[in-house]
């Protein structure tokens, strides 16, 4: 949306306009941006270094919106690494419905003080994943507890471990964790590694479940037989997933670098 404003006082009602209409677009907007549209003067003001004189962005402060925190649950990813994740009552924020925020690791926890059952402040800013950025204490009642981070891993049991310096606790079971072992098969069947057609990530998931994976090697070892007769795998996408394994092997002597990583 384009309006021709002659006064500050009409650029200031377009910007709240806006900050209060925002929702309403298709598409999301984090500012409005002021330009001078008479190009002599365009020509006099001229650019600094970076940008033009003429030229000026207004940001709005990023949404926040309060809502209550009902569990933390942990997440593992592929190298170990677990993320705390803040599950919310679902809250309608910069017009979409927010259930979970981020909430990055164990300082961040007690940087805020967390309590299951808080009233939590959450902004979305220009990331697409929301964030805990605060606590309404005066809602707090007595019988409320502190969130704990689980010593051990929430997927294997594992004795989790917190290097020296680093921020994130590690479940240093990568041999033997579930969603280190599929999130690194993931990652090496993906584009950036061996690039592998029909293999998704749902298709690891079921091999795995099926026990006919346990790691990456494993995937040189599947026959055609065993993988025509996954669930819900048409005989087309079985001989493209096939063809893609018989492919793989001829990289075999090149990926042990890759292996290894
Ligand atoms: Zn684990």
């Amino acid at each position: 949306m384009i309006h021709t404003c002659t006064s500050i006082d009409e650029i200031m009602e377009f910007i709240s306009y806006w900050e209060k209409n925002r929702n309403e677009l298709a598409f999301e907007i984090d500012g409005i941006v002021i330009k001078v549209d008479n190009y002599q003067q365009q020509q006099e003001l001229g650019f600094t270094a970076k940008s033009p004189r003429w030229a000026i962005a207004y940001k709005y402060k990023a949404e926040k919106v309060e809502t209550k925190l009902n569990e933390v649950t942990y997440q593992v990813g592929r190298t170990g690494a677990i993320t705390p994740v803040a599950n919310l009552e679902p809250v309608l924020l910069a017009g979409t419905t927010v259930k979970r925020a981020s909430l990055h690791n164990a300082d961040q926890i007690e940087k805020l003080g967390l309590y299951i059952g808080d009233t939590v402040f959450v902004e979305k800013g220009g990331e697409i994943i929301p964030k805990v950025v605060g606590i309404k204490l005066e809602n707090r009642t007595p019988e409320l507890q502190p969130v704990k981070f689980p010593e051990n891993c929430p997927e294997c049991g594992s004795a989790l471990i917190r290097k020296e310096g680093e921020a994130q606790h590690y479940c240093p079971n990568d041999n033997g964790c579930p969603p280190q072992i599929k999130g690194k098969i993931e990652h090496f069947i993906s584009r950036k590694a061996m690039n592998i057609d029909g293999l998704g990530p749902e298709t690891i998931e079921l091999l795995f479940k099926k026990n006919l994976i346990s790691n990456y090697a494993d995937l040189y070892d599947l026959n055609f037989d065993q993988v025509v007769h996954l669930d819900r795998m048409a005989d087309k996408s079985a001989s493209n997933l096939y063809l893609g394994l018989k492919n793989l092997k001829t990289f075999r002597l090149t990926v042990f670098s890759l292996l290894w990583e």
